[in-house]
């Protein structure tokens, strides 16, 4: 890290990331900070160079690349095209679309979407830290809210689990769930919050089990307690109203069910950075995951899946 230079602005990072060989080399620091450790042999030493960024390990001549066994292999894109949208992704205040990074880098909807998705699991590792303190778990309608539904619990599926620490760096946790039936809350509760913590939550019957799980439970009935969810819960009132403008507005509404979840890693991403004053830390962060991520297939990234699936990630 204290190796790497960061820029701060546009201008700098074009001159910085100029070519291939310039993002390789950068790549390759993050990779191997102690030197070029041989996937095959696990000799670490200086490689031979051939052409097109393939190294070869001196000890066994095992071939490889620094994108080799990560998020960003195979690709038949340039590395600038992957760092030019990965700091547009970092620095552009509320994300980007597809349509939007399609244009700003002059690849087809296609790649850019692409690109996008294996970005969006490269952040899922990232945000494994369980949340801990005070933490408010609410639910969310995203999209479809059925007219006149109460709340759409159990009836929609794309129902949000939302938990936001109130204490310490704020941070945010959310899931796609199928409905929110005590079982997905539970799961959900156990991944991203630590045993012990203080759970708020309104009266619903789902999160009944959690005393059981080994949290504190405070419940507030918000029928009984006469004030409306964005007083009683101000945290997750919040950060769903920020969810739902993100998604109206960079993303115009349309985010279908089976890639809700990538978007939610994203939102994630962006929100528990949102006080970094340093834009150019935010892009090494995304770097760094993006280079710890094993690689995913196109049809993963295409017709969605389950990212908790990455979650574990590469290493
Ligand atoms: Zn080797």
């Amino acid at each position: 890290m204290d190796k790497l230079s960061l820029p701060s602005t546009h201008r700098k990072f074009i001159q910085q990331f100029k070519d291939d060989q310039a993002c390789a080399a950068f790549l390759e620091q993050l990779r191997w900070p102690d030197g070029f450790c041989c996937p095959a042999c696990q000799t670490i030493g200086v490689p031979w160079r051939q052409t097109r960024g393939r190294l070869v390990c001196a000890a066994c001549r095992h071939q490889t690349s620094v994108t080799t066994n990560t998020i960003l292999e195979k690709t038949r894109m340039p590395l600038t095209t992957w760092f030019d949208a990965a700091w547009h992704l970092t620095t552009a205040k509320s994300g980007l679309s597809a349509k939007t990074l399609e244009k700003t880098l002059g690849t087809s909807y296609v790649t850019a979407w692409a690109i996008l998705q294996r970005f969006r699991v490269a952040m899922v590792r990232s945000e494994r830290e369980k949340l801990s303190g005070v933490v408010e778990v609410d639910e969310t309608l995203i999209g479809g809210v059925k007219e006149g539904g109460k709340r759409g619990r159990g009836t929609s599926n794309s129902v949000v689990a939302i938990a936001v620490e109130l204490m310490g760096f704020g941070r945010i946790r959310m899931r796609h769930i199928e409905n929110a039936s005590g079982t997905n809350l539970d799961a959900f509760v156990c991944d991203a919050i630590t045993k012990g913590a203080t759970v708020h939550t309104d009266g619903w019957t789902g999160y009944n089990g959690l005393l059981g799980l080994g949290y504190e439970h405070k419940k507030t009935i918000i029928s009984s307690s006469g004030d409306p969810a964005h007083v009683s819960m101000p945290g997750v009132h919040r950060v769903a109203s920020l969810l739902k403008r993100w998604i109206l507005g960079t993303h115009q509404g349309s985010v279908v069910p089976e890639h809700l979840q990538s978007y939610l890693e994203e939102f994630t991403f962006r929100f528990n950075r949102r006080t970094s004053k340093n834009r150019g830390l935010v892009f090494y962060r995304l770097m760094e995951q993006a280079m710890a991520t094993k690689p995913v297939t196109l049809s993963n990234v295409t017709y969605g899946y389950n990212l908790n699936h990455f979650a574990g990630g590469a290493n």
